[in-house]
C-alpha cells in the first residue's frame, strides 16, 4: 500500500526518484496524468471545499506532499511519508526532461510580464522544448474553452500556474478528456522561475 491519508488527502508515498520513475513511465506510454503537489494550503482548502476534495480524489493520478508540515503530520500519525516533493522540483525536472526529449510544452499562468520572462528563459535554457503555448493567467475565457485550446496543441507537458483550485479545475478537464500529457498545477512556480 503506497498511499498515506492525511486530512482526507491520499498521498502517494514515493520518494522524488520514485515519482520521477513513474512520470517517465507515463510519459513513455502517453498516459494522461494529473499530478497534484499538495501543499498545506491545498490540503486545508480541500477540507473546506468538498468539491475541491472530490476533484482531487477523482482525477488526480499522483499526489505528492509539497510541504514539510505534511511530512511531519505523517510522522505524528505514524504513517510516515518518504519525503517532501515540491511542485517546483517536478516542474524544473520536467523541463529538463522536455529539453532532452524535445517535448511539446504548454504553459499557462502568472502575469503577462512574468510569462514573457518565463518564455524567454525556457527558450534560452531549454532549447529542446517546443513551446506550443505560453499564455498568462489573466484570461477571460471560461476554463472549458481554455482546456480545449490546450488540448488542440497536443502537448506532452502542461503546467498551470493560475492559483488553486482553478489550476486543478483546468487540469481535471484535460484529464477527463484523456489528454495524453503529464499535467500539473504549479502555483507560484513561474514567479519563482522568472526570478
Ligand atoms: N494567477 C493567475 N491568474 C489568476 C490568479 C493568479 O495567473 O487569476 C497566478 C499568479 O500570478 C501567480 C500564481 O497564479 O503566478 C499563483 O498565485 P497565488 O500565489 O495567488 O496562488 P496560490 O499560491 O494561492 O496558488
Amino acid at each position: 500500500m503506497n498511499k498515506v491519508s492525511i486530512l482526507g488527502i491520499e498521498f502517494d508515498n514515493y520518494s522524488l526518484e520514485e515519482f520521477k520513475d513513474r512520470l517517465i513511465n507515463r510519459l513513455n506510454n502517453k498516459v494522461s496524468t494529473m499530478v497534484v503537489t499538495a501543499n498545506p494550503e491545498i490540503v486545508m482548502a480541500a477540507n473546506k471545499d468538498p468539491k475541491f476534495m472530490e476533484l482531487i480524489k477523482k482525477d488526480a493520478d499522483l499526489v505528492t506532499a509539497d510541504g514539510i508540515g505534511i511530512v511531519l503530520g505523517g510522522k505524528m500519525l505514524k504513517t510516515p511519508i518518504k519525503e517532501r516533493v515540491t511542485g517546483y522540483d517536478l516542474f524544473t525536472w520536467l523541463l529538463h526532461v522536455g529539453n532532452l526529449r524535445k517535448l511539446r510544452v504548454y504553459l499557462i499562468g502568472a502575469t503577462p510580464a512574468v510569462m514573457k520572462i518565463t518564455k524567454a528563459k525556457i527558450a534560452k535554457d531549454y532549447p529542446g522544448i517546443e513551446l506550443v503555448g505560453a499564455e498568462d493567467g489573466y484570461f477571460k475565457d471560461d476554463l472549458k474553452t481554455v482546456a480545449k485550446r490546450i488540448e488542440n496543441t497536443e502537448p506532452d507537458l502542461v503546467f498551470a500556474a493560475i492559483g488553486f483550485p482553478r489550476q486543478e479545475e483546468l487540469i481535471s478537464l484535460l484529464r477527463q478528456a484523456e489528454v495524453p500529457a503529464i499535467m500539473m498545477g504549479v502555483g507560484g512556480s513561474f514567479d519563482v522561475f522568472s526570478g
